[in-house]
Formats: structure tokens, C-alpha cells, sequence
């Protein structure tokens, strides 16, 4: 009689999280589950949340409610909650969900195998949540089961240290935590020599990482020169720890790509001072400058958040002007929702919903066109893209040194690098044909 497990994961949220879901299938799949592709017929259904705001609290809770349907084809069906939700709402999940089986937090990867034989075996509902004394099991370094066969995550890091008062990643994902210097470079490496074209690092704050006197200025330096890999990129990076060292790296390394996520948050910096975010406007802007000295024609991009209790109108349109003074190629943009665990969850709102929408509104208007303005300055001209895929409506799907995602009429292979002339922009997917003359190229990340 077979008696393997099959086991179907689910992962929402940020790259974080995506690469917990990579690893916990290379997990289960070394522990001898079978990995299914959909929830049908399973085993054990396994969700990592996301918690950065009440909306994706709500859509995890709501995917959660609606796979129990499925045990009405298999009672003994295990539903297993991870993630950032688990961590730091695992009451409401047993309350809104008490037929939930296993709740685990962010650090408890390691242990899913046993955990599942345990829940499995229980009537309750088994809780295995982080504590301050966790220890954080260090993933060796490997391909493993990644989804992507052309760009690859390898997270440096884990936790955060710094205490945004609206961010509930401190009390999600504990303290920060690094890897040792010689697994990442060994598995940037082991990447790099099984054809991977793009690494990007990750961590949620991933220019703190350090180990003893080596800083992430350091560690960037060895993984592109070390590794070779065509692109390199890292996300996300705070102001506060954006070195000399880090902008030099850059300008110096021909393969890390002239592409920098930087959240800024407000463009006000008694907003920002209220964050407790750790610098003024005038220091991000500053920052900005030098980037740009080093690196001209970088790519910035940044997260904007709107809102924030007590924010006026002269403070946000503090933020509206940055967004030009910078200027942001691009940026993910949020409305204010308080968040559990935090101290600004303590603060009483000063505006409404609709006052915030219509905030958030014109905000993404003003990124457009100022993403706009930026990509004319691309019209014409012609860069090196990976192709990462097919295009959603036929052709390919590339990416350019700076991030911006490019669409091309020709069916190309997937890894494979081409020149390309931009003919047309939006406010940060470019489209562009392959011009017939145009030789295959091997990229340069420099512009
Ligand atoms: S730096 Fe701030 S916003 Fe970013 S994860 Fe840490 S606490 Fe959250």
C-alpha cells in the first residue's frame, strides 16, 4: 500500500515568503511527500500568509475558509497555517478557522515534516510558534525546488531589527538573523554554473546583513565576482544602511545591475520621524544624489505609503513632490491600515477611508507620469534584456539591467539575451522589437 503524503503549498506575500515556499517543497519533497500541483485530493494543504496589511489578512483567512471544502472529499485532511499571520494572529486563525490542524510560525520551516506527523496525529490543533530564542535553521545551499529556471532568490537574511511603527515584520519575523558569507556565495555559485542568469538577494533589510568585520558592501562584491551571474540585484535595502561601500559596489561590478529599490515611505519627514524610519527627506534625497553621482542613470525605485495617522495635506504633498524631485522610475504605493503588534496601531486615525483612497489615487498618478517621463528618456534606444518568458499576450517577456520589464513581438527562449529597441513606453513596462541584424548578446549590466 502507497502510504506517501501528498502535500499542496500555498504562499502569498512578499519574495520572503516566496522563497519559504521554495524551500518548505524542498523540505517536504527530502522528507518523501508527494508535491501536488493543486489541493485536489491532498493530504496536507499547507498556506504561508502574509500580514503586512488588514486586506491580506483578510484574502489568507478568506483561501483558508474556502479550502476546507475540501474536506468533505478527505476528513482527514490536514490544513497547516504558516507564515507572518500565523505568527502574529494565531487566535483569530483558531477562531475563524478552528478546523485549522497545524499553526507554525516563520521560523519553524525545519520542522514541518515532524510537526505534520504530529498534527496528523492529534485531535487538536497543533501550535508551533517562533519565540525570542528560536533558533533560525540555515538552509544549505542548493537549486532545490525553484519555480524559476532563470532568475533565482537567495534570501541572506531573516527578521528585522529596526522598529517601523507601522510594520508588523519585527513582531512577524523576529530579530534579524544572518547567513554565513560562504552559503550564499556558495549557492549563488552552484546557481550561476546551473545556467541561472539572475540572483536577486533578498532579506527585509537586506543591507544590514553583516558577519564579524565583513559588511553587505563585502558580501555583494564576492557574490558577483565569485558567482559571475549576468544579473545581480538585491531587495530591500533601508536608507539608513546604504553605505558608500554598497553604492561603490555597484558602480564598480559590472554584473550588479544599476537598479536600486529604496523605500522612502513619506516624502515628509515629520511623517517620517512619526515612522520612526530613521532618516529626514532631505538625508533620503541626499542619498539619492549620491546614487545618482555614482551611478547616472539609475534605476530607483521606492515604497510610498499614505495616510499615516496625522499625516496633512502639506505632508503629503511633501510626498507627491519627492516622487518628482527623486525621480522614481517606479513604486509600490500603500494606504495606511493599522496593524497588531505595532505602536502606531496606538495612534488614533485622523483620516477616512475615502480621504485615504483618494490620497493613494492621486499618488498613483503622479508615479505614472513620472514613470513616464522617465521611460521617454528610453524611447529609441536600444539595451540588453533576459528573456524570462513568454508574454501574457504572445511574444516575449524580457527584463533590462534596471528592472524594467520589456515586451517583445518575437517568441525567444527563455535565458537567452537579446538587444532590443524600445518603440514603445508605459509607466515602467517598456515594448520594443529585436532588430533582425541584432547579434544574441551576453549582458552587461552597466547601461
Ligand atoms: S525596515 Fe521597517 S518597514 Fe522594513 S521590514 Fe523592518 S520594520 Fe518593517
Amino acid at each position: 500500500m502507497d502510504n506517501t503524503l501528498s502535500a499542496h503549498i500555498i504562499t502569498y506575500g512578499c519574495q520572503m515568503n516566496k522563497r519559504d515556499g521554495e524551500i518548505l517543497s524542498d523540505l517536504l519533497a527530502g522528507a518523501g511527500f508527494y508535491l501536488s500541483p493543486t489541493p485536489q485530493g491532498c493530504d496536507v494543504i499547507v498556506v504561508l500568509t502574509c500580514a503586512v496589511r488588514e486586506h491580506a489578512v483578510v484574502r489568507a483567512l478568506g483561501r483558508i475558509k474556502d479550502l476546507s471544502r475540501h474536506r468533505r472529499d478527505n476528513p482527514n485532511l490536514l490544513i497547516a497555517v504558516g507564515g507572518c499571520v500565523a505568527q502574529t494572529e494565531a487566535e483569530r486563525i483558531q477562531e475563524e478557522a478552528p478546523f485549522v490542524g497545524l499553526i507554525f510560525g516563520t521560523s519553524q520551516l525545519h520542522h514541518l515534516p515532524q510537526l505534520i506527523e504530529k498534527a496528523l496525529a492529534s485531535t487538536q490543533t497543533v501550535l508551533s510558534l517562533d519565540t525570542e530564542t528560536s533558533p533560525d535553521y540555515l538552509f544549505a545551499p542548493t537549486i532545490g525546488n525553484r519555480k524559476n529556471t532563470v532568475s533565482a532568490f537567495i534570501a541572506v537574511m531573516r527578521g528585522c531589527n529596526n522598529k517601523c511603527s507601522y510594520c508588523i515584520v519585527p513582531s512577524a519575523r523576529g530579530p534579524e538573523r544572518y547567513r554565513p558569507a560562504e552559503e550564499i556565495i556558495e549557492e549563488a555559485k552552484i546557481l550561476a554554473d546551473a545556467g541561472y542568469q539572475q540572483i536577486t538577494l533578498i532579506g527585509q533589510n537586506v543591507n544590514a546583513w553583516r558577519e564579524d568585520a565583513m559588511d553587505f558592501a563585502e558580501l555583494l562584491r564576492r557574490v558577483a565576482q565569485k558567482s559571475g551571474i549576468p544579473h545581480l540585484r538585491f531587495v530591500t535595502s533601508h536608507p539608513k544602511n546604504l553605505s558608500d561601500g554598497v553604492i561603490k559596489a555597484m558602480a564598480e561590478e559590472e554584473n550588479i545591475c544599476p537598479a536600486l529599490h529604496l523605500p522612502l515611505q513619506s516624502g515628509s519627514t515629520r511623517v517620517l520621524s512619526a515612522m520612526g524610519r530613521g532618516y529626514t527627506a532631505e538625508e533620503y534625497l541626499r542619498l539619492v544624489r549620491r546614487l545618482q553621482k555614482a551611478l547616472p542613470g539609475i534605476a530607483l525605485t521606492t515604497d510610498l505609503l499614505v495616510g499615516f495617522p496625522g499625516e496633512t495635506e502639506d505632508d503629503f504633498s511633501r510626498t507627491l513632490r519627492m516622487v518628482e524631485e527623486a525621480p522614481f522610475d517606479s513604486a509600490f504605493t500603500f494606504k495606511y491600515s493599522p496593524r497588531k503588534h505595532t505602536s502606531a496601531s496606538e495612534l488614533s486615525e485622523t483620516l477616512t477611508e475615502e480621504e485615504k483612497v483618494a490620497r493613494l489615487q492621486s499618488l498613483i498618478t503622479r508615479v505614472q507620469e513620472v514613470g513616464r517621463i522617465q521611460n521617454r528618456k528610453r524611447l529609441g534606444k536600444s539595451f540588453t534584456a533576459l528573456i524570462e518568458g513568454p508574454a501574457k499576450r504572445g511574444g516575449s517577456l524580457g527584463r533590462l539591467a534596471s528592472g524594467h520589464p520589456i515586451i517583445v513581438p518575437e517568441e525567444l527562449a527563455v535565458g537567452s539575451w537579446v538587444e532590443v529597441e524600445v518603440n514603445d513606453i508605459s509607466a515602467w513596462t517598456l515594448r520594443g522589437r529585436v532588430p533582425s541584424s541584432a547579434p544574441a548578446k551576453k549582458a552587461t549590466s552597466k547601461i
